[in-house]
Order: structure tokens, then C-alpha cells, then sequence
């Protein structure tokens, strides 16, 4: 597994980027409850916020444990969407950094538990619930299926 290190965090520019900062919630953002919601109408049932196998501090937002696929609803900004995303001006060396090294720790997620066999669906929060539950369902009941 590849480490990602960065270079310490310069202070917030503004109280504005101050109030980006701090609002940067780790589970159970308002995204994340919409789709919960949505697959618990259609009688999926998930683990929230859990440790991934094999990786040290990272957590997937829902997992299927025995179907093995992990569910990552990320923030437009901090995992930056190709729609939203931006690149702050002030500190902008320090976020070309940081924002990049959140893409290739994504991806260096992806990369392992597809290793583990695990399934991986990741929505973007900007993403419609029921479009994205249903990436989910169609990932959850094909792990399902009697394997030929
Ligand atoms: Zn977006």
C-alpha cells in the first residue's frame, strides 16, 4: 500500500476557507444519509463507517461485508469532482498537493480491495441518491448471484 505524506497545513487564508476546513465531516454527511436512506427503503442493509481490510486509517461510508463491496460517497471538493471541484487561489501550491494526494489515495483504495476481490462504488455527493443506490443494489445483488 502506497503512503501519502504532505507537507503541514498552511493557515486557513480566510475565515471562509477557516469554515471549508473544520466543516470537512469524516461519515454521515448529509450525501451519505440521502443514499442510507435510499437503500434502507429498498431492504439493503449496511455497515456505516467501517475499517477497510488491509488499510491502515482509511474507511469506506457503507460496506456489504458479505458481498464485499465498500460504498465511498465523496465530497465534491475534496475529492475533486471533475463538475465541482476547485483548486482554492490562496495556499494554491499546498492544495495542488493535498487534493491531489486524495485522488491517488483513492485510487490506490480502489486498487486494493479490487486485489481483495471487494467491489468498490464510489458517488459523488453531488450524485442523485436513487441514481447512486442504485450503482449500489445493482453492485450488492450481483455479488449475490450463485457464482457458475
Ligand atoms: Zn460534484
Amino acid at each position: 500500500m502506497a503512503t501519502f505524506s504532505l507537507p503541514p497545513a498552511p493557515p486557513a487564508s480566510s475565515p471562509a476557507a477557516l469554515r471549508t476546513l473544520t466543516s470537512q465531516r469524516r461519515s454521515s454527511t448529509k450525501p451519505e444519509l440521502a443514499l442510507r436512506r435510499v437503500l434502507h427503503a429498498r431492504g439493503l442493509r449496511y455497515r456505516v463507517d467501517r475499517p477497510l481490510p488491509g488499510l491502515k486509517r482509511r474507511r469506506a461510508d457503507l460496506t456489504f461485508p458479505t458481498e464485499r463491496v465498500a460504498v465511498f460517497v465523496d465530497g465534491c471538493f475534496w475529492h475533486a469532482c471533475p463538475s465541482h471541484g476547485r483548486r482554492p487561489v490562496a495556499n494554491g501550491e499546498w492544495w495542488e498537493v493535498k487534493l491531489s494526494a486524495n485522488t491517488a489515495r483513492d485510487r490506490d483504495t480502489d486498487a486494493h480491495l479490487a486485489g481483495l476481490d471487494w467491489c468498490v462504488v464510489r458517488a459523488w455527493e453531488h450524485e442523485d441518491p436513487v441514481l447512486a443506490a442504485d450503482r449500489v443494489e445493482e453492485a450488492v445483488r450481483s455479488r449475490r448471484a450463485p457464482r457458475a
